[in-house]
């Protein structure tokens, strides 16, 4: 192994810089060479290289987004653009790939390990921490920060105005956010794609809670809930059950921001395991972090195998 590169791909995540700037660094530290790649796949199809020096991640470790940008690859779904994807790290003689990303790119990664044989490592960075294998996802706990925050200043109008709110938080098909903020902020209701939702029973709770004198509630409420989400939530409640709500999705900001201590120890943690895998041949795989220990799983578990949510953290939650 002399030469790698690295590129971020799919949704970005706030830590993706760090886990850059460490898989640099440890590069470098093991005498390897190291390459960005921008634009993920897309430019891994197109020939974006540029060679990286330590200097090139100084001052990037607290920075939100990601240097290398990020991006989605139709191209790279096909097996011709991901036979010119490794023509061209064959070209450049590089023999070992790191790509930050979710389940998406990992599925990419698998296919141009199995087909062209190309030596590939996944670091799993998303804020939806829906990746198997490890305990949580790089920008996970920022982005389940950054909503917190976001529903304790909702908090403050739903109490002095004495409304409901229904805040919807990211997570398509999983409700990893939308569990932990649900109980970090307190909130009366949590709905998730995971668990059925029954909008009648929310109706039922916010109307006691309104005869008990309580006028205001907070439901958090993930994007991908069954029942489509916190716009169609409130929707029934007025047209069936009478009940005004204000609705507030946050959406992608969510995503930005400057990464929280844990993100950036977590990132700086992936990217050397992710270069000591390479360099010991235990490639393709993806790493991850378990209870503490770095682990090494095959790319397809991430996806074959469904993370769940925290059960005992459900046992605590107003789940409706
Ligand atoms: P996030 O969870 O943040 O959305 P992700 O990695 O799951 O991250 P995707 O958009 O699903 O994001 O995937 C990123 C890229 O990975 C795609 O644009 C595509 O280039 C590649 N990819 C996804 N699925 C496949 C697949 N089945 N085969 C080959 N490449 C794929």
């Amino acid at each position: 192994m002399k030469r790698i590169a690295v590129l971020a791909s799919g949704g970005d995540a706030p830590g993706m810089n760090a886990c850059i700037r460490a898989v640099v660094r440890s590069a470098l530290h093991h005498g390897l060479s190291a390459s960005g790649v921008l634009h993920g796949y897309r430019g891994l199809i197109e020939g974006e290289f540029r060679e990286f020096s330590t200097g090139d991640v100084s001052n990037i470790i607290q920075r939100g987004g990601s240097i290398l940008f990020s991006a989605r690859s139709e191209a790279f779904q096909t097996v011709e653009g991901r036979a010119e994807a490794a023509r061209n790290l064959r070209d450049r003689s590089i023999d070992g790939l790191i790509v930050i990303g979710g389940n998406g790119s990992f599925r990419g990664a698998d296919a141009i390990a199995r087909e062209q044989g190309i030596a590939v490592v996944g670091v799993p960075a998303t804020i939806d921490n829906d990746v198997w294998g490890t305990d949580y996802t790089i920008g996970y706990d920022t982005a389940v920060n950054t909503a917190l925050d976001s529903v304790d200043r909702i908090k403050d109008t739903a109490a002095s105005h004495e409304r409901v709110f229904i805040v919807e938080v990211m997570g398509r098909s999983a409700g990893f956010i939308a569990l932990e903020v649900g109980v970090g902020s307190g909130a009366e209701a949590i709905l998730l794609p995971e668990t059925p939702t029954d909008v009648s029973a929310l109706a039922a709770l916010i109307t006691e809670r309104i005869l008990n004198g309580r006028r205001s509630s907070i439901i958090i409420c993930a994007e991908g809930d069954e029942n489509g989400g916190a716009r169609a939530v409130a929707s029934e409640l007025k047209t069936v059950h009478g009940i005004d709500s204000q609705v507030t999705v946050l959406g992608h900001v969510q995503r930005g921001g400057s990464p929280t201590t844990s993100d950036r120890v977590l990132a700086s943690k992936l990217g050397w395991a992710a270069v000591d895998a390479l360099c010991s041949g235990a490639a393709p795989c993806m790493v991850g972090e378990v209870s503490r220990r770095i682990v090494r799983h095959p790319l397809a578990d991430s996806w074959t195998f469904v993370k769940e949510i925290d059960t005992e953290l459900v046992k605590l939650a107003p789940l409706i």
